[in-house]
C-alpha cells in the first residue's frame, strides 16, 4: 500500500475511550495492545514511568494519589467552577488552581511534583489512541489527522480545549463533532429518507440518542434533515453510569462478606475494595449476555478468599431505581422538543451500560415496543461515526462523501439578575443557535440613575443558584418614577456560541454592551505551544523507559539463559575447568546481584554490564557455546545486531538467548 495519511475516529469518553479507521470501505473498530477495544482514559504516573489505558487502571489500588481519569469532567471549565469542586470531593488525585484560575492535576512522578492540564492528560490518552491505530494499519500509513467527539452540551470552552488536547498530541484535529451526531452517523441515519406513520411526508428525522456510559448519562434528540444534524435539545445525568451499578454489587458483596464472615468489614480495605470493585464490574459485563455469574477473590481481606455467584435478577433488582432514573431525561428531552414519542423515528443506544438487558428493556418498553438501534455495538458507536466522518473529511470515503453540517442550542437558559435577586431568562435552555432575543426591562427605585446588568446562565429560579457570565452598567437615565424608564435588552447569540448582550435607554438612546465569549479555562497560544513540547519530552521518556526495559530483558535473558544451560546440559558445565566453573559462577552472580540492586539503572549501563560480563567470561563462552559464535557475541552489544552467539534480544521485547551450533 501506498504511504497514506488516514484520518482516525477518536470517542473520547469520560471513563473509555475508542479509536476507529476507515479501511477497505467499512470501520474498523480497533483493539489496543491489550486486546480491548475500548481503553480506560487513565494516566498514571509512578516513580519510574508513565502508563496510559488498561495498565494505568490496573494499577489504580496500588497508586491511587497519581492515578488520573475524569480529565473530561475537568477540561475547559474554570477551577472555582462548582461542578469541579464537587467533583474534586471525591478525587483521589489533587487539582489546585492555576494561574488564570485554570484547575491543574498535580501528581507525583519520578520522584517529583508535576502539574497538568486536563487537556494534557486527555492528550496522552489521544496519544494511546492514536499508537493503537498506528500499529493496526501499520508504518506505511502514519496516523496525523482525526475527528473527535464530545457530548451535545459541551459549550465553546470546552470543545475549543478538547481541540486543543488533540494539538498537543501532535493530531491535526479536523473537526470536533458531537457524539449524538457520530453515533447517528454510524447508523446511517442521515442518508435515511424519513416517512412519518402514514407515509406521506418526506423531511426532518428525529432520532434520540440513548447514552449511559461509565459514569455519565446523556439524552440527546436531533432532528436530521438532508444531511443536516440540529441538536434539538439535550438532558441527562452527570453522575448517573456503569461505576453506579457497580457500586451497588461491591455494597452488595461486602454485606455478604459480613454475613459470611463473623461481621467483618472488608471496605476497612481500599485494596480488598479496589479489588472487588474490579471484579464487580467484570461480572456485571458477563450478566448482559449471562443469566449467572461468580466473584472469586483469593485472600481477598484478611486472608479470607472470597467466592460468591450473582444472578442477572438480583443484579437488576440492586440497581432498578438506577435503571428507572434513565428514563425521566428520555421524557424531557422529548417534551423539550415539543415532540410526542411517536414522533421519534430512531431511538439508537450508546454507551457501554445500554448493553445491560433490562435497560434497553425499559427503554423499548417506553417507546411501545419500538425496535432500538443497537446493531452497532454501543460503545463503539461514537468512535465508529467519527471514523465515518473522519473518511468523510479527508476524502477516503468514496463515493459516499457528504459534508455535515452541525447545528447546536443553547445547553443552558441565558437571563439577567431582575430585582431580588430572581432569574429572568430571555433566552431558554435548548434554543437553536444563532438566536437573538430582546425584553424591556426598567428601573425599580425612582430617579434610578443607572442600572447594573449582570448575565447569567442556568436552570434555578435565583441567579444566585446560577453562574454569572458577565456584567455592565448603563448609566445616564433620566430623572423619572420607578418602573416608568424602558430599557431595551438584547441577547445576541452567533453560530460560534458566542453571546454579545447589549442594553439600550429607548427615550435618550443611550447604550452600552458586552460580548460573553465563553472562553472560561481557556489555554493561550503559547501555553498550548509549551505543552506540546511537554508532550514530547513525555514520550522521550517514554521511549526511554521501553529501552531501559528491553536492556534488562536482554541481559537477563542472557545471564539466566547462560545459568539454565549450566544447570540442564551436564554435558555443557563438563567442557569448563573447575577454575573456570568458579569463575563463571562468581561473575553470573555479582552480575545478577548487580541487577537487584540497580533496579533503576539506565539502558546504557545496563548494556554496559552486558558487555562487561560478555567480555569476562568470552574464553569460557566460547568454550559453552562451542567455537566462533561465542566470540561475535562476545563483542556487539546494545544494536541488538550482531551475529550468533549468547544473549541477542530478539525484536519485540523478547529476548531469547540462541544456541550456535
Ligand atoms: P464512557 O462513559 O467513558 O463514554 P463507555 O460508553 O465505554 O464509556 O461505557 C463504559 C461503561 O460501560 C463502564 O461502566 C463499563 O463497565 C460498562 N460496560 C461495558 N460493557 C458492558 C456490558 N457488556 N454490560 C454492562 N456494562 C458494560
Ligand atoms: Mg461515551
Amino acid at each position: 500500500m501506498a504511504s497514506t495519511t488516514p484520518a482516525v475516529g477518536i470517542d473520547l469518553g469520560t471513563t473509555y475511550s475508542c479509536v476507529g479507521v476507515w479501511r477497505d470501505d467499512r470501520v474498523e473498530i480497533v483493539a489496543n495492545s491489550q486486546g480491548n477495544r475500548t481503553t480506560p482514559s487513565y494516566v498514571a504516573f509512578t516513580n519510574t514511568e508513565r502508563l496510559i489505558g488498561d495498565a494505568a487502571k490496573n494499577q489504580v489500588a496500588m497508586n491511587p494519589h497519581n492515578t488520573v481519569f475524569d480529565a473530561k469532567r475537568l477540561i475547559g471549565r474554570k477551577f472555582s467552577d462548582s461542578v469541579v469542586q464537587e467533583d474534586m470531593k471525591h478525587w483521589p488525585f489533587k487539582v489546585i488552581q492555576g494561574p488564570g484560575d485554570k484547575p491543574l492535576i498535580q501528581v507525583e512522578y519520578k520522584y517529583e511534583t508535576k502539574t497538568f492540564a486536563p487537556e494534557e492528560i486527555s492528550s496522552m490518552v489521544l496519544v494511546a489512541m492514536r499508537d493503537t491505530a498506528q500499529s493496526y494499519l501499520g508504518p506505511s500509513a502514519r496516523v496525523s489527522q482525526s475527528v473527535i467527539t464530545v457530548p451535545a452540551y459541551f459549550n465553546d470552552s470546552q470543545r475549543q480545549a478538547t481541540k486543543d488536547a488533540g494539538s498537543i498530541a501532535g493530531l491535526e484535529v479536523l473537526r470536533i463533532i458531537n457524539e449524538p451526531t457520530a453515533a447517528a452517523i454510524a447508523y446511517g441515519l442521515d442518508k435515511k429518507t424519513s416517512a412519518d406513520v402514514s407515509g406521506v411526508r418526506h423531511g426532518e428525522r428525529h432520532v434520540l440518542i440513548f447514552d449511559l456510559g461509565g459514569g455519565t448519562f446523556d439524552v440527546s434528540l436531533l432532528a436530521i434533515d438532508e444531511g443536516i444534524f440540529e441538536v434539538k435539545a439535550t438532558s441527562g445525568d452527570t453522575h448517573l453510569g456503569g461505576e453506579d451499578f457497580d457500586n451497588r454489587m461491591v455494597a452488595h458483596f461486602v454485606q455478604e462478606f459480613k454475613r459470611k464472615h463473623g461481621g467483618k468489614d472488608l471496605s476497612a480495605s481500599p485494596r480488598a475494595l479496589r479489588r472487588l470493585r474490579t471484579a464487580c464490574e467484570r461480572a456485571k459485563r458477563v450478566l448482559s449476555s449471562a443469566t449467572q455469574t461468580t466473584v472469586e477473590l483469593d485472600s481477598l481481606f484478611e486472608g479470607i478468599d472470597f467466592y460468591a455467584s450473582i444472578t442477572r435478577a438480583r443484579f437488576e433488582e440492586l440497581c432498578m431505581d438506577l435503571f428507572n432514573k434513565c428514563m425521566e431525561p428520555v421524557e424531557k428531552v422529548i417534551r423539550d422538543s415539543q415532540l410526542d414519542k411517536s414522533a421519534i423515528h430512531d431511538v439508537v443506544l450508546v454507551g457501554g451500560s445500554t448493553r445491560i438487558p433490562k435497560v434497553q428493556q425499559l427503554l423499548q418498553n417506553f417507546f411501545n415496543g419500538k425496535e432500538l438501534c443497537k446493531s452497532i455495538n454501543p460503545d463503539e458507536a461514537v468512535a465508529y461515526g467519527a471514523a465515518v466522518q473522519a473518511a468523510i473529511l479527508t476524502g477516503s470515503g468514496g463515493s459516499k462523501v457528504q459534508d455535515l453540517l452541525l447545528l447546536d442550542v443553547t445547553p443552558l437558559s441565558l437571563g439577567i439578575e431582575t430585582a431580588g435577586g430572581i432569574m429572568s431568562v430571555l433566552i431558554p435552555r435548548n434554543t437553536t443557535i444563532p438566536a437573538h432575543r430582546e425584553e424591556i426591562f426598567s428601573t425599580y427605585a425612582d430617579n434610578q440613575p443607572g442600572v447594573l446588568i449582570q448575565v447569567y446562565e442556568g436552570e434555578r429560579a435565583r441567579t444566585r443558584d446560577n453562574n454569572l457570565l458577565g456584567k455592565f452598567d448603563l448609566s445616564g437615565i433620566p430623572p423619572a418614577p420607578r418602573g416608568v424608564p424602558k430599557i431595551k435588552v438584547s441577547f445576541d447569540i452567533d453560530a460560534n456560541g458566542i453571546l454579545h448582550v447589549s442594553a439600550e435607554e429607548q427615550a435618550t438612546g443611550t447604550a452600552s454592551r458586552i460580548t460573553i465569549t465563553n472562553d472560561k479555562g481557556r489555554l493561550s497560544a503559547e501555553e498550548i505551544q509549551k505543552l506540546v513540547s511537554d508532550a514530547q519530552k513525555y514520550a522521550q521518556e517514554d521511549e526511554q523507559t521501553r529501552k531501559k526495559v528491553e536492556a534488562r530483558n536482554r541481559v537477563e535473558a542472557f545471564l539466566f539463559g547462560l545459568r539454565n544451560k549450566l544447570r540442564s546440559e551436564p554435558g555443557a558445565a563438563e567442557r569448563l575447568t573447575p577454575d573456570e566453573r568458579h569463575s563463571l559462577d562468581s561473575t553470573l552472580d555479582e552480575a545478577i546481584g548487580w541487577l537487584d540492586h540497580n533496579q533503576l539503572a539506565e539502558a546504557e549501563e545496563l548494556e554496559h554490564k552486558q558487555k562487561e560480563v560478555e567480555e569476562t567470561l568470552g574464553p569460557i563462552l566460547a568454550k559453552l557455546y562451542g567455537g566462533g559464535g561465542a566470540a561475535a557475541g562476545g563483542g556487539a552489544t546494545g544494536g541488538g545486531g550482531g551475529g550468533g552467539g549468547a544473549g541477542r534480544g530478539g525484536g519485540g521485547g523478547h529476548p531469547v538467548v540462541e544456541e550456535v551450533d
